[in-house]
């Protein structure tokens, strides 16, 4: 399997040059050559096996330049028990007829992004001592994204963390989550700005090739392929646990913001996996609503991006959209750089209502949307609680707001839950006047030493830290 950019100047990469590289020379996102096919009589026989078995078998069709017994072996250190705190990995949890939970929170930092962190941090640690190399991975967090890094990455050879967040800016669980970790090879760095600040100073560090090559900076972020993979298992496993109960089809809601999570679905219904209907959920940010609706993608300026209370979705555009995209126009490398290219922002972002393939294409792909606000994620909170008693995370109540409006009779509808409640406590207490349970191996976080450096926004501070640490 090789694997080629969205915008066709990369040449023909491996799955580990992908892995490291992140994004494409190009500036294109990394897509395999071609997806491979699972027929039903395979997807059958994956209907027994255990989840880091059926996370073997995918990734084994995507990976040729690890030996498959490395690559189990890689499987089965990443997703057992003891990370992802249940004898199931991703289990359906009904929440009445056709409608289901999928458990994706149950990892170390409470959000699905553990599902394709972990097996990240675990292929990186392999690859580099593979290639004799080292790696410092820097980035920038609201919340999610960098806790989910550091509990892959804490400890792992060969590579460091350096996180940057706005300072006093993420809720309290999440920064006693980051701060309190104590392996030498992470360093939080609290930004005295706002998220935007942290998101500039890592493009401008990464943007110094010299510094680049020499300190060895990498990324891990969403638009990483191997991410994606790790996050199409899970439509596998949801699928073949719901087709047992509701054979007469499965689909799937999915709140999503820079198109990561959907994106996985998308790949996984190209791979044969037999999805009804791909319902992508937004905020109030509705970005991606808005473009699967009508053919138009405006990306957003800072101005008009809301704080919302679902902040995880809060994006001004969709890194992972690209991906789509490219199918979406015939695998067009030349259309899809037109369309990406440059200025994108500055342009304001493209149109393609007029083109007769849109709406035709978008039907086949089985892509359907909706969009929820403020008021619908209380009322969802709500309501869950009233009918299943079951309290759920704010952005999955998206999900479940916007499912409702898709669902159809004798039909699976299957939403992914993205993280628990108690990452976002403020909004839990709104909506159901307590704050959620924190989950017992949780307790005392709040009271454990902190490590983090304090920095002003500027690079050049920033470039100096990881210079000290690096060389030290
Ligand atoms: C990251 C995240 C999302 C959005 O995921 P995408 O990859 O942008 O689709 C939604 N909810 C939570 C809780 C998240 O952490």
């Amino acid at each position: 399997m090789h694997y080629i950019s969205t915008r066709g100047h990369s040449g023909r990469k491996q799955f580990c040059e992908v892995l490291l590289e992140g994004l494409a020379q190009d500036g294109g996102l990394y897509v395999p050559e071609s997806y491979p096919r699972v027929d039903r009589a395979t997807l059958d026989a994956w209907r027994s096996l255990p989840y880091l078995s059926l996370a073997w078998e995918v990734l084994s069709l995507y990976v040729s330049d690890i030996p498959p017994a490395d690559l189990k072996a890689i499987c089965e250190k990443t997703y057992t028990p003891a990370i992802f705190g249940k004898p199931d990995i991703a289990p359906l949890r009904k929440l009445e007829r056709g409608l289901y939970l999928q458990e994706l929170s149950n990892g170390p930092t409470l959000a699905f992004k553990d599902m394709a962190m972990q097996l990240l941090g675990n292929l990186l640690e392999y690859e580099l001592a593979r290639r004799h190399q080292e790696l410092n991975i820097l980035g920038a967090t609201s919340g999610d994204t960098g806790s989910a890094a550091e509990y892959a990455m804490r400890g792992k050879k060969g590579l460091r963390v350096f996180m940057l967040s706005p300072r006093g800016r993420m809720s309290a669980f999440q920064q006693a989550q980051m701060f309190s970790l104590q392996d030498n090879n992470i360093h939080n760095i609290a930004i005295d700005g706002v998220f935007d600040d942290c998101q500039d100073i890592v493009k401008r560090v990464s943007g110094d090739l010299e510094f680049k090559r020499r300190y060895k900076i990498g990324a891990v972020n969403s638009i990483n392929w191997a991410r994606l993979l790790a996050q199409v298992v899970y439509y596998f496993s949801g699928y073949l646990q719901a087709s047992e109960r509701e054979p007469a089809g499965v689909s799937f809601t999915v709140p999503s913001g820079n198109f990561g999570n959907i994106c996985a679905g998308h790949v996984a219904r190209m791979m044969g996996l037999p999805i009804c209907r791909l319902v992508v959920a937004t905020n109030e940010n509705d970005v991606l609503d808005e473009f699967l609706r009508t053919g138009v993608y405006r990306v957003r300026s800072r101005a008009d991006t809301l704080e919302t209370s679902s902040p995880s979705m809060d994006i001004s555009k969709a890194s992972n959209l690209e991906r789509f995209v490219f199918d979406l126009v015939g695998r067009d490398a030349a259309r899809t750089k037109a369309l990406f290219d440059g200025q994108l922002g500055e342009r304001g972002g493209f149109d393609l209502s007029g083109d007769p393939r849109f709406a035709e294409a978008a039907a086949s792909f089985g892509f359907r949307s909706g969009r929820s606000s403020h008021a619908d994620r209380l009322a969802m909170i709500r309501d869950t609680w009233e009918r299943y008693h079951t309290v759920i995370d704010p952005h999955t109540a998206d999900g479940v707001t916007v499912a409702r409006a898709h669902t159809s009779p004798r039909e699976a509808m299957i939403v992914l839950e993205t993280a628990l409640p108690i990452k976002f406590a403020a909004t839990i207490k709104e909506a159901l006047g307590r704050e959620p349970d924190l989950p017992d191996r949780f307790k005392g976080l709040e009271e454990l030493p902190r490590r983090v450096k304090v920095l002003p926004p500027d690079a050049q501070a920033v470039k100096n830290y990881i210079a000290e640490i690096a060389t030290s």
